[in-house]
């Protein structure tokens, strides 16, 4: 989920719950849950053939998991299940999916820190968003089905297998490589195609746009050495799980880096004026953007100002405030 970048957002001609071939060892099947946060819905990727693994299963709809098996030429069976983070529309479905056929998961191991929730810590765009809106975002929310609503931890899930960096997997006709790139979430994996040399590369890195980094479990500072981390692995195609895949990814992660280099700049240029919140900053650095995008956007301007924060540039004007969405910020 995310804020836009504008980029190739074409995912071709796909219709939902049907499986595309691809790549010769890869197959896609999208689910069907689409929204300003997941852009054309989960993107779910089977590998190889056989003995099969797949990539994020998705959010806790038995038809997308109908679908994914309806994908399975007969004989086939899926074996592993690699989870990439621990959010709703990626990790839940794993478990019906281990009912079903005993497939075991692997991911880096279960969701970090959830923000504790306090009525009294809220980002408040009164100012910028007017009741009727606010009323109507809150009516389209509560009116979404439980199992898709936007992008939350998904605190249930525990990995059968926990990986590290660099660990390699091989199935009987592939072989993944984890790596860790914590940011958007601190238990971020994506996974190598050792075969295609092609990266599942998550939330981490999307087709449609950039991450969300939510305080306390992302971090800014986690996720720019992350994006460092990939450029010179010199993958051909990346395959994220929301949106079209990513031929060229170097070029494309070095535009994300510099993006977010951009958004601190611009916020060190916002605090010039004077000490603001981050009320006030998002609506300036996303205007023109869907407002429902504000909310998680808060998020990753939050993440901003810790790093800034951490690398001396910006300070809390109360210092007691430094983890709170309320707090005032001020230049060095
Ligand atoms: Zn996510």
């Amino acid at each position: 989920m995310a804020t836009k970048i504008e980029h190739h957002l074409d995912l071709g001609n796909f219709a939902y719950g049907s499986c595309d071939q691809v790549t010769p060892m890869v197959r896609r099947v999208i689910c069907k849950n689409p929204s300003p946060f997941t852009y054309k819905g989960t993107g779910t990727y089977l590998i190889g053939e056989g003995q099969v693994a797949i990539v994020d299963p998705g959010p806790p709809l038995e038809s997308h998991l109908d679908n994914i098996f309806d994908a399975l030429q007969p004989g086939e069976t899926i074996t592993h299940a690699f989870i990439t983070h621990t959010h709703s529309d990626h990790s839940p479905l794993t478990a019906s999916l281990k009912d079903r056929v005993g497939s075991i998961s692997y991911g880096f191991g279960p969701h970090g820190a959830v923000k504790e929730e306090d009525p009294n810590d809220r980002v408040d765009f009164s100012g910028y968003i007017s009741q009727e809106e606010q009323n109507q975002y809150r009516k389209e929310y509560e009116d979404l089905p439980d199992e898709l609503k936007r992008e939350g931890a998904d605190t249930d899930f525990v990995p059968d297998v926990f990986l590290r960096d660099g660990d390699i997997v091989e199935g009987n006709s592939w072989s993944i490589r984890a790596i860790h790139t914590p940011g958007h979430t601190s238990n971020h994996l994506c996974y190598e195609l050792i075969e295609e040399n092609s990266l599942f590369s998550g939330d981490h890195v999307m087709g449609w746009a950039t991450s969300v980094v939510g305080p306390p479990d992302g971090s800014m500072l986690d996720y720019l050495t992350s994006l460092k981390k990939l450029v010179p692995m010199g993958h051909d195609l990346y395959w994220p799980t929301h949106g079209p895949s990513i031929p060229n990814p170097s070029e494309y992660v070095k535009s994300f880096i510099s993006h977010r280099e951009e958004r601190e700049e611009q916020i060190v240029e916002y605090l010039k004026a004077g000490p603001s919140r981050i009320a006030d900053f998002v609506p300036q650095m996303y205007e023109g953007y869907d407002k429902r995008l504000w909310y998680p956007a808060a998020g990753s301007v939050h993440a901003h100002l810790l790093h800034l924060v951490e690398t001396g540039r910006v300070k809390v004007v109360d210092e007691e405030g430094l983890t709170k969405l309320t707090a005032i910020y001020d230049l060095c």
